[in-house]
């Protein structure tokens, strides 16, 4: 009975949302016409695309940096982006959290690093300083380089020479918002036994895992001034960012990048990371080139 009920006032706040805040057409195209890799999806898939959007606008708090003005155009393309990997997954795989907080360019991440110098009770502190074009807090805000939002790679050029230009902040950072889901980001996102039963969650964690240990180990046999011609990389470093051998959960970010971006390139190199992000996003992306 009030489970009926629940589902009843869920589906009606649901409605409301999609009028409220609906997406008018025209800005609605022009997102779409900016984003080659969105375009490649049915209508039926950028149907339900443009519906998960306009809920995410709902559920979310958009806020800018350095008095930046906040724009329907920014609003929309990263919802629109952001939405892409849920597309199978559905609006409350981006639960827990509410602030998306867009920068004009790259911005400084400050970091303090305890280090360990081997006395007791004596470690060194160090303030670093990156410059980001993303990052994701777990529970916390997303925070996105409009600058980088707004220029997304745009896979294979025309005569679908390597190397691929895969890269995109915004999935990267909704990636790893994704993979936080269940703690700490790790590479190995949660499982839903309802969307994903056929995955077994600790064979998908041993591939993933081993195909990181042989991307780690690609990069790493890659003599150092060859990193000055990406061009001279073997094929298969051409596809995916290198920065994913930082981590599993940088190269889990990194290759989500490549699944929807460059998918023929990332299926035709990665075979087998593809199968397992194919089956982990409940998409096969390839298929539609
Ligand atoms: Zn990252």
């Amino acid at each position: 009975m009030f489970g009926k009920l629940t589902s009843f006032l869920r589906a009606r706040s649901k409605e409301r949302k999609l009028a409220h805040y609906a997406i008018p057409d025209e800005l609605w195209t022009h997102t779409v016409a900016a984003l080659p890799f969105i375009q490649r999806y049915d209508d039926a898939d950028l149907t339900t695309l443009r519906e998960l959007a306009t809920l995410f606008i709902a559920n979310k708090e958009y806020s800018t940096a350095h008095d930046m003005e906040l724009t329907d155009e920014m609003v929309v393309s990263v919802a629109a982006q952001a939405c892409v990997p849920i597309l199978k997954l559905g609006i409350e795989w981006y639960r827990g959290w509410h602030g998306i907080v867009l920068y004009p360019g790259e911005f400084v991440i400050r970091k303090t690093i305890q280090e360990d110098v081997g006395f007791e009770d004596i470690g060194l502190v160090h303030g670093i300083e990156e410059e980001a074009s993303g990052e994701a807090w777990e529970h916390g805000p997303v925070i996105l380089s409009w600058q980088d939002v707004a220029t997304p790679g745009a896979g294979l050029a025309a005569d679908h020479a390597l190397p691929a230009d895969t890269y995109n902040v915004v999935i990267h950072e909704f990636a790893h918002k994704l993979d936080m889901l269940d703690g700490e980001a790790d590479g190995v996102p949660p499982f839903s036994r309802v969307l994903h039963p056929t995955i077994n969650p600790e064979q998908w964690a041993e591939t993933f895992l081993t195909e990181y240990d042989t991307f780690a180990e690609a990069c790493d046999a890659v003599p150092d001034r060859t990193w000055d011609h990406p061009e001279r990389l073997p094929p298969r470093l051409q596809v995916i960012d290198p920065y994913g051998c930082e981590a599993p959960s940088e190269f889990f970010a990194v290759a989500s990048e490549a699944f929807f971006v460059e998918p023929t390139g990332l299926r035709q190199y990665w075979p087998t990371l593809y199968d397992a992000l194919a089956k982990f996003y409940r998409q096969d992306p390839a298929e539609r080139y």
